[in-house]
């Protein structure tokens, strides 16, 4: 069963060059060659339709290239035939070799971009926040006490996630992307809302940015002094995919001085690191990386979702859970891969997640017990899978909100048929013959 095994600490050397590859130039990547000329062919195809961006980090400490292409870290970060339905494949493939224009291969492209679900959860209806009417298209506003604030320029990443449920950003026409080039906005919602206690940036992923420009989006909010706003979060994933950015990069000390002043000012600051697979926490240059925040004052809560083939088993959870509490983070969620993009390649059956984080949970001492979930992150909000159990004669899921957007309905539980190929709240029918779940009559 447990088939994880942590390999020994790989010493990084400390790089100061950062250099990206993506569909165009990802045949320069030396690794390469020693991919079969298929997969070589997959990556070519696939990467005109998902985001692709890997870079020297990724590819020299993350990867085990003899292991590729079922390594999981070559699967989070490079395109596989999988992520596409064959006839998305073979359309794109076949315009590919015979040598499409432009015009016709971005034609081809959005329309299977557009039948890849680009914006599930309502996110571009249901959660855009409005000033005066006018609204916020850099914000949403989803959950009574957090307000994300999507900063324009942090909206992309070090490298992308094959998974990530953000993809239209990163390939979208602007319309379909989330960015607010003022601060101001933010600051008159924040003002205009005393229920909103956090403010969580997000993106793509703002560390992206120099510390100059992260500054000029956080300070304006700290120096506000608004009594309300107590907690400031950033998502990121840059443990991962570029650790230097804490370490070695020319403004990685100012980075940290802005953390500092952060946290003086009273404000509880905390990074939201996304972390898929213990291998992400192995070398010398994310440890102290994570010691370096921490010395800041900073938390590091961390998140993941559960994806098939990279991290779906519980000797990784575990192991995932345990590095990194000895190195001061605290596990906070783990997801379900949302129903976009490549979903169906990576998606867990609900009930299998819930065995995984079960047998996970099982292993870990209640230092790691602070993690939360499986959760779907659905429409009417944050859905945790509970378990599944025998009610009289009937096989049920359990499950409640962990967040939701009528907080009343939080940590009700309610309970759907027992379905083992489910994947996402759309396919569960309520037991109990019910026809709607709770959530559903209220909304009438
Ligand atoms: C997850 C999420 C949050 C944060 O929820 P917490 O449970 O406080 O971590 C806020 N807004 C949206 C839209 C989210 O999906
Ligand atoms: S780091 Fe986050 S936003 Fe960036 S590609 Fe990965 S999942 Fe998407």
């Amino acid at each position: 069963m447990s088939t994880y095994r942590l390999t020994a600490t790989r010493r990084a050397p400390v790089t100061k060059d950062y250099k990206a590859f993506h569909g165009r130039n990802f045949r320069e990547i030396p690794q390469i060659s020693r991919l079969s000329r298929e997969l070589v062919e997959e990556i070519a195809v696939v990467s005109q339709v998902f985001p692709f961006k890997v870079n020297n980090f990724v590819i020299d400490h993350l990867i085990h290239w003899d292991d590729a292409p079922s390594d999981p870290m070559f699967r989070l970060t490079f395109p596989q035939r999988g992520m596409l339905g064959d006839e998305a494949y073979g359309q794109v493939a076949s315009a590919l070799a015979r040598g499409a224009d432009q015009f016709e291969m971005k034609r081809l492209v959005d329309d299977i971009r557009a039948s890849l679900n680009p914006h599930p959860a309502g996110q571009r209806e249901h959660n855009i926040p409005s000033l005066e009417g006018m609204p916020l298209r850099g914000m949403q506003h989803k959950y009574r006490e957090t307000v994300l604030f999507f900063p324009s320029q942090g909206q992309t990443c070090h490298a992308y996630c094959t998974f990530c449920f953000r993809w239209p950003q990163f390939v979208g026409p602007s319309m379909s992307r989330f960015a607010a080039r003022e601060t101001g906005h933010l600051l008159s919602y924040l003002r205009s809302h005393p229920e909103v206690t956090d403010v969580l940036y997000t993106g793509g992923d703002p560390l992206i940015m120099s510390t100059r420009n992260l500054a000029n989006y956080l300070l304006p909010v700290i120096e506000a002094k608004l009594p309300h706003i107590q907690r400031i979060r950033l998502g990121t994933k840059a443990f991962s995919f570029w650790p230097y950015r804490f370490v070695s990069d020319p403004d990685a000390p100012e980075l940290l001085a802005l953390f500092r002043r952060i946290v003086r000012s009273g404000h509880h600051l905390a990074l939201m690191a996304h972390f898929n697979h213990p291998r992400e926490l192995e070398s010398d240059v994310v440890q102290e990386a994570l010691a370096h925040v921490r010395d800041t004052g900073a938390e590091i809560r961390t998140q993941s979702p559960l994806l098939r083939g990279i991290n779906d088993d519980p000797a990784v959870w575990s192991e995932l859970w345990r590095t990194q509490v000895n190195h001061g983070c605290v596990p906070y969620y783990m997801f379900l891969a949302r129903d976009t993009g490549a979903h169906p390649h990576f998606s867990v059956p609900l009930v299998r997640a819930s065995e995984i984080y079960r047998q996970a949970y099982q292993q870990v001492s209640g230092l790691s017990r602070t993690v939360r979930g499986p959760s779907m992150s659905a429409t009417p909000g944050k859905i945790e899978i509970v378990g599944v159990s025998n009610v009289r004669d009937e096989r049920v899921i359990t499950l409640r909100f962990l967040q939701a957007r009528t907080p009343e309905w939080v940590m009700q539980p309610f309970f759907a048929r027992y379905d083992e190929e489910a994947t996402w709240l759309d396919e569960l029918a309520p037991a109990f013959g019910d026809e709607q779940f709770f959530f559903e009559r209220a909304a009438g």
